[in-house]
């Protein structure tokens, strides 16, 4: 379908209003007294001139959302007087059928009046001080007011689910975050990897300021990160010794005038003396006239350095039925890592709700209460889980909540809050997770990733035999292939989580492999990796 292209705020909201009221309503939980809204947007803003780390944003939104909107508008107020804000390279045309191309559904390209930016007089959002005067703020100031003033306006008249940015404006992306968390508003910001051409140039729509031999002297800003990452990866540690690397790779090319060459925290943009878990090495420099950014999160990885806290981690996604849950199990017990039973988390939080005796198709309520549990697994002296502090590791295997627990684990709501302390456990990695959008949503930058499946016929008689093993001989092959397929079908067309393999995840069929194989094969992958973090 044709993209539709809108240029004012009322064309943009009629048609995704519209869209709204052409949108099936949920039937996931019958017995819940409101509808709930199926459609999910994903939203890119951009200034256009689009090239293909814009489009690595649209692809992932496509991939996660029902519609897609990107916007295309070159924000006056992030451009200071003397800033290339007129000669801002502007291609509608050639955007417009790139969009096309990638799916988008709406391309909203309103002008500076109609984002209301134009007056001399206006609402401002201000970020916190130590987010923006830092870094790229050093040079720009009033930049990222402006860049934060409209990135609320955008999300407030899309009202996007979810909204995509580039890790290559990394301050931008830890502005957003903060703005969004801070403003409460109700949407997922996703930081997307930085796309470079072949040579480490990061894309850029500035890079077209660039002569051809100015590309090439421009690559040895990734030169320089890559070898401050190379020294990180042996064990440095100090923030001085990896910003000389960069620095020593720049002075060979005196064309480029660096203007910053940091090493601070990813969130809080704090500078750091040394790394502990995560750090973020940012760089702005000129060449020429043209003002170029890069930039490259240097985390801990496992054992390189006393203060390396962070352990590669495993993420397993696939079909139900595949054998995710024992494997995972087996995994981590074999590998010294810690198995995150997310299935005991949807149990203990259906125990917490069945508790307090609310309506269990009351989704809001049910939010309320997912919100305020808070789960938690003791592995010593044996392995429990708690439920603000009260230990219910006999509790959630009772009957009653087998029954509930998929009817919970079902609400919107209540996975987003699983997430989020899903995501929370994980900040140190060296953990083992299996479910259904593990490594896609959940765990994006999972270390090692594996899709593991099997046929619906080897899962069928996989399932033959463990029904038999209950006393149970009567379902036919024939029955529980059905039965599968429609399951996988469900699974990977569901509004929420859908199940999909991850480009990077390593897809392992286990139709002809024994556990023990399985096994071996993510052991070995793994171990894999942690050499190679530890070159
Ligand atoms: P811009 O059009 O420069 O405002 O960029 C729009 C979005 O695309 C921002 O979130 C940028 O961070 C992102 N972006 C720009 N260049 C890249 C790149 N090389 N890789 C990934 N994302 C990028």
């Amino acid at each position: 379908m044709a993209v539709r292209l809108f240029s004012t705020v009322a064309g943009l909201r009629c048609y995704l209003d519209l869209s709204w009221g052409k949108q099936p309503r949920s039937s996931d939980s019958p017995s819940n007294p409101m509808p709930i809204p199926a459609l999910e947007i994903g939203f890119v803003p951009t200034m256009g001139a689009l090239h293909t780390g814009h489009l690595s944003l649209i692809e992932r939104a496509r991939r996660e959302n029902k519609l897609v909107v990107v916007s295309i508008f070159v924000n006056p107020l992030q451009f200071a007087p003397g800033e290339d804000f007129s000669r801002y390279p502007r291609q509608l045309e050639r955007d417009r059928s790139l969009c096309e191309g990638a799916g988008v559904d709406v391309l909203f390209t309103p002008t500076p009046e109609e984002m209301g930016v134009t007056a001399s007089d206006q609402t401002h959002i201000q970020p916190p001080q130590a987010l923006v005067s830092g870094l790229c703020g050093r040079s720009r100031p009033g930049h990222f007011e402006g860049v934060a003033t409209i990135v609320t306006k955008l999300l407030n008249l899309v009202q996007p689910d979810r909204s995509y940015f580039g890790q290559k404006d990394a301050q931008q992306v830890a502005i957003i975050r903060r703005l969004v968390q801070d403003l409460k508003l109700p949407v997922e910001i996703i930081a997307c990897p930085i796309i470079r051409e072949a040579n480490g140039l990061a894309l850029s729509s500035r890079n077209q300021y660039l002569s051809d031999e100015e590309k090439i002297q421009a690559t040895a800003l990734y030169q320089g990160l890559a070898n401050a990452q190379n020294l990180f990866r042996t064990g440095e540690r100090s923030s001085a010794t990896l910003v000389q690397a960069v620095k020593l790779e720049l002075a060979n090319v005196p064309v480029i005038h660096p203007e910053y060459i940091e090493l601070v925290d990813p969130m809080t943009l704090k500078p750091l003396e040394t790394v502990t878990d995560e750090g973020l090495l940012a760089l702005a420099a000129r060449i020429g006239s043209t003002r170029l950014i890069d930039n490259c999160v240097l985390r801990g990885s496992y054992g390189v350095a006393p203060n390396a806290n962070r352990q590669p981690m495993i993420a397993i996604d696939g079909p139900a039925g595949a054998g995710k849950s024992t494997v995972a199990r087996k995994v981590a017990e074999v590998l010294g890592l810690f198995y995150l039973d997310t299935g005991a988390m949807y149990r203990a939080l259906t125990w917490f709700i069945l508790k307090s005796g609310v309506d269990l198709g009351d989704e809001p309520t049910v939010a309320e209460l997912a919100s305020q549990c808070q789960i938690d697994f003791v592995n010593t002296p044996s392995p429990s889980v708690f439920v603000n502090g009260e230990d219910v590791t006999q509790a959630i295997r009772t009957p009653e909540v087998t029954a509930r627990v998929s009817a919970i684990a079902a609400q919107g709501a209540v996975r987003a809050v699983l997430v989020r302390q899903q995501q929370h456990y994980g900040q140190r990695g060296g953990i083992v997770i299996d479910g259904r959008d593990i490594g896609t949503h959940v765990f994006p930058d999972a270390e090692v990733k594996i899709f593991l499946t099997a046929s619906i016929a080897e899962r069928a008689r996989r399932r033959q035999v463990d029904l038999k093993n209950l006393g149970q001989s009567d379902v036919t092959l024939g029955d529980l292939e059905r039965a599968i397929a429609e399951r996988d079908r469900q699974d990977s067309t569901r509004a929420i989580s859908p199940l999909r393999k991850a480009d990077d995840a390593i897809e392992i069929k286990s139709d002809n492999l024994t556990i023990e194989e399985v096994l071996g094969a993510i052991v070995t992958l793994y171990q894999a990796k942690t050499a190679s973090l530890l070159v």
